[in-house]
């Protein structure tokens, strides 16, 4: 019988992860990773392409009309048809650059099982039904930025932010296999999916994660102690921990001013974030998470920059705070 497309996930106590993605190609063996390089690997996607193209998509997605009174409660479907090219372009975009991102992306879109039946209402639920599914890895991507940002600060994560919409209703199916040893396979459909499964299991694992001040991403010290600097490369064969320490860093105090505003402002700018995406005019929502986006570039930057020391506090704050 033919395997479903989808992937197919085992996974052992110390989060050893092993993962077959099945296609319409066949069948592809991913290397073998652990939960916690899975999430981080999320962490570090950059996800504002795919989130510049979701906010074309709401901006090409018809409307009912509502001004001319000949066509009062009509749709444009050249709207729709327009809608759904840049949903495909989308898709194969995704395919071609991350085999399992796309595959996950287009089997989510197939569970929803959408079925013209001619009327003008299917097509804005269909609209709707679509632009939720492809906002929702944004949405999940940004709740998992947060948690990893406050785990790095060594503050508690706020469980009840894990209830978030549609996260509660996270499924997967689990597929038991008998013989020698027992093995639980998960099989998932959804990319969102997929990463709150990772996510419970990475919180149970009481992670120890930290960011880098010198590159500005997240890392796993290999100790408890508080560690500045990771291991990755970053110019001329060395790594982030030979360079720190050579910066001129600045001694940081334990009020510091920008990093206080940088926290302030964070939390202000995800709350303005969560708050339109629970508003029931999802317009305004793709735009607000580029905003979002932009905004945090911007103050990760600084903030790095103003660390090591390449920035004063005057400079570092007027690309943080935000007054409006
Ligand atoms: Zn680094």
């Amino acid at each position: 019988m033919e395997k479903a497309k989808g992937l197919y996930v085992t996974i052992d106590e110390n989060g050893n992860l092993q993962h077959t993605l099945v296609t319409d190609e066949g069948e592809e063996e991913l290397h073998d990773t652990t939960v916690k390089d899975e999430i981080l690997t999320l962490v570090d996607w950059d996800i504002r392409y795919y989130a510049e193209r979701v906010s074309e998509i709401y901006d090409a997605a018809p409307s009912v009309e509502t001004n001319d009174p000949d066509r009062y409660g009509e749709i444009n479907m050249d709207d729709f048809d327009e809608m759904m090219r840049k949903v495909n372009k989308l898709l194969y975009d995704v395919v071609s650059s991350d085999l399992l991102t796309g595959t996950l992306t287009l089997t989510a879109l197939e569970d929803l099982n959408l079925a013209d039946d001619g009327t003008g209402l299917f097509i804005i639920e269909a609209k709707n039904a679509i632009l939720d599914c492809l906002e929702q890895i944004i949405d999940f991507h940004m709740l998992l930025r947060n948690i990893v940002a406050t785990l790095s600060e060594r503050n508690e994560v706020d469980m009840s932010k894990l209830q978030y919409k549609n996260l509660a209703q996270a499924s997967f199916t689990q597929i038991y296999s008998y013989g020698t040893g027992r093995k639980t396979q998960y099989f998932f459909r959804s990319l969102t999916n997929y990463y709150h499964f990772l996510l419970l299991r990475f919180l149970d694992s009481k992670p120890n994660i930290a960011w880098c001040h010198c590159c500005g991403k997240f890392f796993y010290p290999a100790t408890k102690k508080v560690t500045l600097y990771c291991d990755r490369i970053i110019e001329n064969g060395k790594t982030c921990k030979q360079i720190g320490p050579t910066l001129k860093r600045k001694s940081i105090a334990k009020n510091d001013t920008v990093l206080m505003a940088y926290e302030r402002t964070y939390q202000k700018m995800y709350k303005r974030y969560e708050r339109s995406s629970d508003s029931p005019h999802p317009l305004s929502k793709g735009l607000t998470q580029l905003g979002f986006f932009e905004w945090s570039d911007r103050a990760t930057e600084a903030k790095r920059r103003y660390l090591n020391g390449e920035i004063s506090e005057e400079e570092a704050l007027k690309e943080i705070e935000v007054n409006d």
